[in-house]
């Protein structure tokens, strides 16, 4: 049985890659894949691509999503439009499935990748925070799906794959958002199969557990790296590790919004993000 490729470790392609399926399974197929810029998101590109698909990989840092794209073409000989866009604004989402058209013709397939996630107890969690989650994950999934659907899928047909997580389905530590985001997600999945189904529109989720070499593993490693009696008690383990802090005048909008900072709480010890 044909093996794995050797992964990497950074939003790199592949050194060589042995294809586990046919060459032409996804032959000028187009795919637009959100958060294609890096991680999984990239190597879903990239996998696609050496199956002979074209790919549109869209994200909010514009020089991120370009850069990739370049790497991803020079290894497969494919194209790739890299746009920006946040997922969270239905009229940016509109004009870049508008460019991707006119560039390709079609869409055949949309990959809901992107989202935010971050590490934080409930106790310490904004409601800013854990909305911004639901913002980008949930109604993002929806809105990049509801204008495929509008601009192409609805009368075409068309495959949509949410990526989703395992870490909501039995719980854990410091992911409430993150878990009750993704869960909706799963819940939209089943809603959406059920509703364009009858369309020709095949709507899947892929949940996948920790993915070594992505920024989302590297955030939670921190974490993972800890001895378990450490986990038990989340806010003793944050006392733990945190600078203390006697900040009592305002912090910044952003770092409110990502709910990594409140009054009265020390300086959270986990990274802070870039994705608000
Ligand atoms: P990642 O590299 O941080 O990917 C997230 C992507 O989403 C980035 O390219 C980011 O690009 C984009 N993004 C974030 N906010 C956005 C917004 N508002 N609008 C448009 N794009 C946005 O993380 P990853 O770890 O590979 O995760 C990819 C997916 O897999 C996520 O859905 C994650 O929940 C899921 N997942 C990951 C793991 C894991 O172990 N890594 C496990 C289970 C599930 P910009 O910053 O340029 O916008």
């Amino acid at each position: 049985m044909a093996q794995p490729p050797p992964d990497v470790s950074e939003d790199d392609c592949l050194p060589e890659y042995r294809h586990l399926f046919s060459p032409d399974l996804l032959r000028d197929k187009v795919a637009f894949i959100t958060g294609g810029g890096s991680g999984i998101g990239f190597r879903i590109a990239e996998i696609f691509m050496r199956h002979g698909c074209h790919t549109v990989i869209a994200s909010r840092s514009l020089p991120r999503v370009s850069m990739a794209a370049r790497k991803l073409a020079a290894a497969t000989g494919q194209k790739c439009l890299p746009l920006s866009l946040d997922v969270r604004a239905p009229l940016a989402i509109v004009a870049a499935v508008e460019q991707a058209l006119k560039e390709f013709g079609k869409i055949d397939i949309l990959i809901n990748c992107a989202a935010g996630n971050f590490l934080c107890p409930a106790s310490a969690l904004s409601s800013n925070a854990f909305k911004t989650v639901i913002d980008i994950d949930t109604l993002g999934t929806f809105n990049v799906s509801r204008v495929l659907y509008e601009k192409f899928f609805h009368g075409h047909g068309g495959v949509i794959v949410n990526i989703t997580a395992t870490l909501g389905t039995r719980g854990q530590v410091l992911q409430v958002h993150a878990g009750s985001a993704k869960a909706a997600v799963d819940a939209m999945t089943r809603h959406l199969a059920v509703e364009w189904g009858p369309q020709n529109i095949r709507v899947n989720s892929l949940a996948p557990g920790p993915i070594s070499g992505t920024e989302g593993f590297r955030r939670l490693a921190c974490f993972r790296s800890l001895p378990m009696w450490l986990c038990e008690d989340v806010i003793h383990l944050l006392k733990l590790l945190s600078i203390p802090s006697q900040q009592t005048s305002p912090q910044p909008a952003s770092k409110l919004f990502t709910g990594l900072w409140k009054p009265g709480l020390p300086q959270h010890p986990f990274p802070s993000s870039s994705w608000t």
